[in-house]
């Protein structure tokens, strides 16, 4: 027996993000409504194949479940990619997929007063989107919100004027977007956002060094792919004697 309830999800929607990254907007099918909660996932069974392992891959849900019965995954494009030929070729506004969820533990802690780092690269700022949007819903619980965001330039840049406005209205709350491969920077659009150039671990470098030995470390909840993940951990660490319990990833690959 498969654990997990399946839902079906129709597409409603598709949202070209830039050349390597799209939205898909599904719509829940059925009376049955999956409350999950920001940061998990689904299991989505894709026609890949006969086998389970062909045919199954998760998706960060980057919506919050207060948005009725819609579903959003924020997906970039990999080169060979079964999954990715489905989604960026195959797939059309009107068909169903089949997925299984809500899945995985990577969601807000429960310590409100707590600082909260939040890192990611590329689509792994899905999580971090449903987070964020609850948290600007429904208060800022936390004594600070970081979110640093590595992308290779602007054109990259996921969710660009949400991020803007949660400077904007989420008390305590900055962003970081870390633009690798653009040498010249934008004009910040709120006070409480800033692009550097370089890589996100600069970023974390220099928020931890700013912050001083005496302040509590922040929670760090870290999002993307394991060349990030790896280094990140890493150097949290060894580096900066971050706490393994202060440290928590979702690893996409
Ligand atoms: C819990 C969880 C949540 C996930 N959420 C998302 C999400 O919200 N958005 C999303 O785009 N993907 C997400 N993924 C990755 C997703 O499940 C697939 O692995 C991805 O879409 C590639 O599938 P594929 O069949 O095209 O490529 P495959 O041939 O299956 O890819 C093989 C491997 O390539 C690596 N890889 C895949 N994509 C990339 C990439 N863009 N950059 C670097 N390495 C990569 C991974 O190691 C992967 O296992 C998530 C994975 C997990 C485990």
């Amino acid at each position: 027996m498969i654990p997990g309830t399946w839902y079906s999800l129709r597409l409603e929607r598709i949202h070209f993000e830039n050349e390597r990254t799209r939205t898909f907007h599904f719509c829940i099918e059925g009376s049955e409504f999956p409350q999950w909660k920001p940061g998990q996932f689904f299991v989505c069974d894709l026609p890949l194949g006969e086998k389970r392992t062909q045919r199954w891959r998760s998706y960060s849900i980057a919506n919050p479940c207060t948005d009725g019965h819609k579903v959003e995954f924020c997906i970039s494009f990999k080169e060979g990619g079964a999954a990715s030929q489905y989604f960026f070729s195959e797939i059309r506004e009107g068909d169903a997929i089949r997925c299984k969820g809500p899945e995985g533990n990577f969601t807000l802690p429960d310590q409100p007063g707590i600082p909260l780092t939040m890192v990611c690269t590329g689509t792994g700022i899905a999580p971090f989107r449903a987070m964020l949007s609850e948290i600007d819903a429904r208060g800022n619980p936390y004594s600070s919100v970081d979110l640093i965001f590595g992308v290779r330039n602007e054109r990259e840049m996921l969710y660009r004027s949400e991020i803007a406005s949660w400077c904007a209205r989420i008390p305590n709350f900055r962003a970081s977007i870390c633009l690798s491969r653009q040498p010249e920077m934008p004009l910040p659009e709120h006070p409480g956002l800033q692009y550097l150039h370089g890589h996100v671990h600069q970023c974390y470098d220099s928020l931890l060094r700013d912050m001083g030995a005496d302040r509590p470390q922040p929670q760090f909840l870290l999002c993307g792919w394991s060349a990030m993940i790896d280094q990140a951990v890493a150097a949290l660490v060894t580096q900066h004697k971050v706490a393994g319990k202060n440290i928590r990833y979702e690893l996409y690959g």
